[in-house]
């Protein structure tokens, strides 16, 4: 199929309470691991670049790649840039026809955050490309964080509203609890499901979860066996992902378990069998890794055989 936007899958996945999975890739083998996945599901699916992922690769180069693999599926892809924060990357992903960008500027203050999104909005819409923006800091919720700290952090459902209003963005990224990487948490997991609850009941659009990787014990325990060092690394539980989508979550990113199975797969491979100078064999079994857990999230997401609502 031709590549989709992200408001035509995300518009469904608001109509329909779930939520579509996307995944980072940087390389060939990740990309070709969550499209065989996600069509096996007869899902839909949002494959997304860092600015690292076109530094390393170049925008047109991953686009490219994405349309000719794309051509080949029955099931809606869109190609998304993760957390645009140049202004140059991401006319570069737009250039190269990206149908859905991220401008983050939640690290400044509101009304620049508001007046930076405004600006790629404008540009964007003007493409027929669709935009996330991120509103609060992506901050683990410890136990002993007091509620004024919460809120210093959190997003504000009355914010959230004037933000879409003044910037016309497609889909929000509200900071609910979550935060980046493997080792985000020192306890389990936690959301604030009536923030979440009360942002989507005002806001009325589709909602984007970040930092929301499970960090598996199973793939955790084979990278170590191999020799990783991943002590402490925690992810959020399929209990609260499966919770947060139920309180209106549609757009699930996925990065940290992807490299996890990928080092594991890749360890095992060198370490049984250090004869092996074949590419396409130590990085064939961490496609195929990869594969496994992209299915095991979009089931957790309920976004299976929901390739053609
Ligand atoms: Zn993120």
């Amino acid at each position: 199929m031709p590549i989709a936007t992200g408001i035509e899958v995300l518009a469904k996945a608001h109509e329909g309470n779930y939520a579509v999975g996307a995944f980072n890739f940087n390389n060939l083998e990740t990309l070709q691991a969550i499209l065989e996945a996600a069509e096996e599901l007869d899902a839909p699916v949002i494959v997304e670049t860092s600015e690292g992922a076109i530094h390393y690769a170049g925008a047109e180069m991953l686009y490219e790649m994405v349309e000719v693999l794309a051509r080949k599926v029955s099931i809606p892809v869109v190609i998304h840039l993760d957390h645009g924060k140049d202004f140059n990357i991401i006319m570069a992903a737009l250039r190269a026809g990206y149908t859905s960008i991220m401008i983050d500027a939640s690290s400044f203050p509101f009304e620049e955050n508001v007046r930076q999104t405004k600006r790629v909005v404008e540009i964007a819409h003007a493409m027929g490309v669709s935009v996330e923006a991120e509103l609060g800091t992506l901050k683990g919720i410890e136990d002993n964080v007091s509620v004024d700290e919460r809120d210093a952090t959190l997003i504000h459902p009355d914010q959230a509203v004037t933000f879409i209003q003044e910037t016309g963005i497609d889909y929000l990224a509200p900071a609910v609890g979550t935060s980046h990487g493997a080792f985000k948490y020192k306890g389990e997991s936690k959301i604030d499901y009536e923030r979440l609850k009360e942002v989507k009941r005002r806001t009325g659009i589709p909602l984007v979860l970040h930092g929301a990787s499970g960090v598996p014990a199973s793939l955790v325990e084979k990278a170590e066996k191999f020799g990783a060092k991943l002590a402490g690394a925690k992810g959020v539980s399929d209990e609260v992902l499966k919770e947060a989508v139920a309180c209106g979550i549609n757009k699930v990113n996925t990065d940290t378990d992807l490299r996890i199975a990928t080092v594991g797969a890749i360890r095992e491979v060198l370490a049984e069998h250090p004869d092996e100078i074949d590419p396409r064999k130590i990085l064939g079994p961490a496609r195929a890794a990869m594969k496994e857990v992209v299915k095991r999230r979009i089931g957790l997401l309920g976004s299976a055989g929901k390739a053609n609502l």
